[in-house]
């Protein structure tokens, strides 16, 4: 006898179960996986789903109860989509309705239209022609997509290789078989200078995905491509769930972006998702990278994945950036307390006499804009959390992690004194002293300040990129996006604080942040330089960085990998514990270790910790973390549930 599992309520997420009932033969026929059904459920008639089928139930079969009916009023659910969220239950550890909600769209209306800036149409013969490396790539993927048992392609080209032609030239083979493709871009880099260049040569039948759409222009997009009426999606992560009909290729570009990690449940990552998905639907993936994670190229170099390489600028005359690192230990010793190192302040001056554009990145990672008093050495702190407050602009302070907001004190509130002072945000004060040193340049500034307003980060971008203003000074946000022929000068400042995240892949981020910013230089055919400030210029990540060597960062960051068992040389799991009660919190953390210690001995599995987390207080919850390494995910996830099942305070279980 073969039972229809149901699963019901998707709404509320609060029944996390599935529910068995019996197939009237009638129904034999137009009952799938993803059918939408009628039950009975205690006393009421309840909609639900079909998203699987079994033969063993709990109950005898005289208590077994009947589906009514297929609703027709419903949306049937994709096949795959379904398969999809099971697969990222298990995975990453949610609920199946969680998983369910990620996947599905959810209905609504459009009650008004967001204004997009207009995207002029180009002509088609703007499209350049592939030059040979790029032909090889596409070609390559392209066979490797159409063999039998396909292998994610990982795309490893420099900054500037025209990695963007070849997803074009992809996707429109992929159309020309009559499927479609989804392309997925951080947020960040999806600025109208990006999507126009699809939207020029894929004309309307592109749908974008981006943060300032409503839900329902999101919903309509979703709709459309279900109905067939688009060949493309270009969005966020979440925009991997399209519901196409026929899909054939994902591409991931810039794939090794921390954007891609959801940081709520479920905590999925979308490159190994997309994977899954393109292996659910018979398509092809492709992930692609300057500086791919160290995830992605260690499976290139098993052969899990195929690799392409673009070494060469696609712009003829275009060269990688000349690089110079300055010490900034020397500086001081040499008397120069400015936040420019000579050679920087001088080259910035000739640049603004040729009338040439300067970026001066402030890799703005573990600094903080903190507030203290100069008499008796107070921080202003959240008193919520365990971090300093941000001064932002209108005087007042705001905690990063729950929002409190304040006004700045006139007076420090511990000894009275008038002598309190911020050294305002890392931008901000950096914008200061350049307009101070530069007084006739003009000086644009992005961060989360100046871009908070919808829009205003791409109005920043195209501005700068149309030459009214001759520095453009910001964080992590400037390093995507836009193409700035102009610019033949980046200046990186404090480019070592990201090397102190308390994260073991805080050099990996900081390689990969130093190379996309150092790419921004001289991409038009001018020569660029990039000159580099830092306390460590002997790191790796700094050394190799400079010299836009990716292969020499992932050998030395390889071998640090695999002497402490760190992803993707072993695999990892954090548990975080969170709970008003300081005591109760570390108790249950203690209580887990010595748990796994004894239940999992013959499997040895590395504890570390449990300890006091790097913030040990947030929103008023004390936090403990604890980390558990073992080369077999598999005995990760079953420790993972095991935890999970357990009484006891809020947790949060990733595996890394
Ligand atoms: P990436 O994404 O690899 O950093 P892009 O795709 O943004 O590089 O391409 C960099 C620049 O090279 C763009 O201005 C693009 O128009 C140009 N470009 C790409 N391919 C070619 C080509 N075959 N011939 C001429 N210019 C090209
Ligand atoms: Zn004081
Ligand atoms: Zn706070």
């Amino acid at each position: 006898m073969r039972y229809a599992n149901v699963i019901v309520n998707i709404s509320q997420g609060r029944v996390d179960r599935t529910f068995s009932y019996i197939i009237p033969p009638e129904l034999e026929n137009f009952i799938h996986v993803g059918s939408p059904v009628r039950v009975p459920f205690g006393r009421r008639e309840i909609h639900g789903y079909v998203i699987g089928f079994t033969d063993q139930v709990d109950l005898p079969q005289e208590k077994m109860r009947e589906i009514l009916c297929v609703d027709e009023k419903s949306v049937p659910l994709e096949d795959q989509l379904i398969r999809l969220a099971l697969w990222m239950k298990e995975t990453y550890g949610c609920t199946m309705n969680q998983a369910l909600k990620t996947v599905l769209p959810t209905r609504r209306k459009v009650k008004k239209r967001t204004q997009d800036p207009e995207i002029s149409l180009l002509p088609d013969h703007e499209v350049p022609a592939l030059n040979p490396e790029q032909q090889r790539a596409a070609d390559g993927i392209w066979a490797e997509i159409h063999r039998k048992e396909p292998r994610p392609c990982l795309l490893y080209g420099i900054t500037g290789s025209g990695k963007t032609e070849v997803y074009m030239d992809l996707i429109s083979r992929i159309i020309a078989e009559g499927k479609q493709a989804i392309l997925l871009i951080p947020e960040i880099s999806l600025t109208f200078q990006n999507v126009r260049r699809f939207c020029s040569r894929f004309g309307d039948r592109v749908g974008v995905m981006h943060s300032r759409l409503s839900a329902g222009e999101k919903y309509e997009n979703l709709e459309k491509a279900r109905k067939g009426e688009l060949d493309l999606i270009i969005g966020p992560r979440s925009a991997l769930f399209a519901p196409f009909p026929d899909l054939g290729l994902i591409i991931v570009d810039e794939e090794h972006e921390s954007s891609y990690h959801s940081d709520t449940s479920p905590r999925y990552k979308a490159p190994e998702t997309a994977i899954k998905r393109a292996q659910l639907a018979g398509a092809g993936v492709v992930l692609g990278s300057a500086t791919p994670s160290m995830e992605s190229f260690l499976a290139a170099m098993d052969r899990r994945y195929a690799i392409f390489t673009l070494r060469h600028r696609a712009v003829p005359g275009s060269e990688l950036p000349d690089v110079t690192i300055t010490d900034m230990r020397e500086e001081l010793r040499s008397g120069n307390k400015h936040i420019f190192s000579r050679l920087l302040a001088q080259e910035i001056g000739e640049r603004l006499e040729n009338g040439e554009q300067i970026m001066l990145f402030l890799n703005r990672r573990g600094y903080s804009g903190f507030i203290s008093c100069r008499s008796c050495g107070t921080v202003m702190k959240c008193p919520h959390c365990d971090v300093s407050l941000t001064f932002h602009v209108g005087r007042r302070l705001v905690c990063h992690y729950c929002g409190y907001t304040t006004p700045m004190p006139e007076t420090c509130p511990v000894c009275g004194s008038p002598y309190i002072a911020g050294f305002g945000t890392g931008t901000q004060k950096v914008e200061g002293l350049t307009k101070k040193m530069f007084p006739r340049a003009r000086v644009l500034r992005m961060d989360m300040d100046t871009t908070s307003r919808k829009n205003s980060h791409e109005k920043l971008l195209a501005s700068f990129a149309k030459g009214e203003a001759d520095i453009l000074i910001g964080t992590q946000m400037i390093v995507k996006g836009h193409d700035f022929p102009r610019v033949t000068l980046v200046g990186i400042l404090a480019a070592d604080l990201s090397l102190y995240v308390n994260d073991f892949r805080s050099a990996e981020r900081t390689f990969q942040l130093l190379t996309q910013a150092a790419g921004r230089a001289g991409r038009a055919g001018k020569s660029g330089h990039v000159v580099i400030q830092t306390y460590t210029p002997d790191h790796y990540a700094i050394e190799t960085a400079s010299r836009q060597d990716y292969i020499a960062f992932y050998k030395q960051e390889m071998l640090y990998r695999e002497l402490m068992h760190y992803p993707p040389a072993g695999n990892m799991m954090r548990i975080l514990i969170q709970d008003p009660d300081e005591q109760a919190a570390a108790a249950f953390a203690a209580n887990i270790a010595s748990l796994v210690r004894r239940d999992y001995k013959m499997e040895h599995p590395v504890i570390v910790g449990p300890a006091e987390a790097g913030i040990s207080r947030v929103q008023d919850q004390f936090r403990q973390l604890l980390f558990i390494k073992h080369e077999d995910p598999e005995l990760l996830r079953r420790i993972r549930d095991r935890v999970e099942a357990l009484e006891g305070c809020a947790r949060q279980i990733e595996v890394l």
